[in-house]
């Protein structure tokens, strides 16, 4: 196979050289992984793992379109865009194509979070104001500007304290969140408004005592925060607020754009608003780092008006977008958004059945291939099961299937695999999930039994060990 050290060989370097706080999946018994075809990853041994987790890997891990596209880009120039190039102004004139109007003005960065940190930046000259809200678990990025309004990092015991300047508006949760269906509501409608009504208090606020909002920073579906669908009308009328408050509204489509959702490129479409700022990533370069902000022509205006130039050294190099406009065609030309939408209904639909099977799970959502189904104990309390969903993850991993949880407990499992997901892929998934649940039925779940071992299992690529462990404790104790 393509690596030849022996698994404790790298480990042990691992250990020696790389920060701790870098976690890996599965801590106890990392895997090791040296290739990937389509939705697959293939260990050192050569066992293949289904992929459902790898929302990055879009249009297939290493799709021979974009690796050939990055192969022959890199062997003719690489560059920075101080100087004219075609895959440049091709692909900004694309992404431009898939957005609305007034969209239509790209910066290219290198990573979700860059995109994140300029699109604050933006906001900030565009609107001259300070204050931004942003939703309670959220996640939009590494950076220290990002962790700012980041309440998945915020919100740690570990965690850093929140600048005065940000606010935090809750989740639109229907499910645990602080508005829930059928209790508050039976009308999505009415709930989508009581969520926007908290971030139309806080937009009030923050114009009585500072004159005006800076931002909204929203993803447009939540997924760091448990895939939480948004009721209908909720970001439209928070969307009202915030430019009442002479804000801007940024979506951020890190995890969820390019067409996951199935039935449209973007998620926010699916909330039928239009953002003033756009921030893509992940996807955008099937595992190559390649990111984009992408604004109107007033808020870049006012950003080119400051006289100081904007320069990135690979934010836009002839070989990340040569990279971006070959997923791009494989995005058009496998039909992955249909496909998205034909395999995520069938997905959704099947876990759906689970909830008439098995009395863990407690709420099933989704959009095209972003599903969640989140476990609890108790239907009426709606208690999270977080210990349930730590083995369930590990127990899938037995099967060769790789899922995720995340949500503030832990319990949602989380299902965004790369877009070549067949029906096929759906079935195995969920009949597997399906036979470990049913390892779970029954009253006495073994469930001390499997927390005897307080590992810190991490749950996603930006989850937090601190975190996990304190709900894993409490969790023992619980049980
Ligand atoms: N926004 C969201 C919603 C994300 O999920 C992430 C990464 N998990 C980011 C921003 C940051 O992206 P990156 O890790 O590429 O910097």
């Amino acid at each position: 196979y393509l690596q030849s050290m022996p698994k404790n060989e790298t480990i042990k370097l691992r250990e020696k050289h790389i920060g701790a706080a870098c976690q890996l999946f599965f801590r106890s018994s990392p895997l090791k992984i040296v290739r990937g075809v389509a939705q697959f990853m293939y260990d050192e041994t050569g066992e293949r793992y289904l992929d459902c987790i790898n929302n990055v890997a879009h249009v297939g891990h290493c799709h021979p379109h974009v690796v050939e596209a990055g192969r022959n880009q890199m062997s003719l120039i690489s560059t920075n865009n101080r100087y004219l190039h075609d895959e440049l102004v091709i692909l900004a004139e694309r992404l431009v194509k898939t957005l609305p109007e007034p969209l239509s003005v790209c910066f290219f960065v290198n990573s979700g979070s860059e995109a994140n940190d300029l699109a604050l930046r933006l906001a900030r000259i565009h609107t001259k104001n300070k204050d931004v809200i942003t939703l309670d678990h959220a996640y939009h990025g590494h950076l220290t500007s990002m962790i700012d309004v980041s309440p998945y990092k915020l919100n740690l015991p570990g965690g850093p304290e929140k600048p005065e300047w940000v606010h935090v508006a809750p989740v639109p949760d229907v499910y645990r969140g602080k508005y829930t269906y059928p209790k508050d509501s039976t009308s999505e409608e009415e709930l989508g408004l009581m969520y926007a009504d908290e971030v139309g208090k806080l937009c009030k606020e923050a114009k009585d005592k500072n004159g005006g909002v800076c931002a909204f920073i929203a993803e447009s579906l939540q997924s760091c925060g448990g895939q939480i669908i948004p009721p209908d009308g909720y970001l439209k009328k928070v969307f009202e607020y915030v430019r009442e408050a002479d804000g801007v509204c940024i979506a951020d489509e890190v995890q969820v754009g390019f067409g996951r959702v199935g039935s449209h490129m973007w998620a926010f479409e699916t909330q039928d608003v239009v953002p003033d700022i756009v921030t893509m990533g992940k996807p955008m370069g099937n595992g190559h780092p390649v990111a984009a902000v992408v604004t109107t022509p007033e808020i870049a205006k006012s950003f080119a008006d400051t006289g100081v130039e904007y320069f990135n050294t690979y934010g836009g190099n002839p070989v990340s977008c040569a990279i971006a406009n070959a997923v791009l065609d494989v995005i058009e030309e496998e039909r992955l958004m249909e496909r998205a939408a034909r395999v995520g209904n069938h997905l959704l639909s099947r876990c759906e059945d689970l909830k008439h099977r098995h009395r863990l799970v407690g709420d099933v959502r989704g959009r095209g291939l972003f599903v969640g189904v989140e476990l609890v104990t108790d239907r009426e309390t709606r208690t999270p099961a977080t210990a349930e969903a730590k083995h369930i993850v590990n127990r899938m991993r037995d099967e060769k299937i790789l899922i995720s949880r995340d949500g503030p407990d832990s319990n949602v499992l989380k299902f965004k695999p790369p877009m070549v997901f067949t029906t096929q892929d759906a079935d195995r998934l969920v009949d597997t999930l399906d036979r470990v649940l049913g390892e779970l039925d029954g009253d006495s779940i073994a469930v001390p039994k499997l927390t005897l071992e307080v590992r810190v299992t991490p749950i996603s690529d930006d989850s937090s060990s601190d975190k996990l462990r304190n709900t894993m404790q409490q969790s023992v104790k619980a049980t």
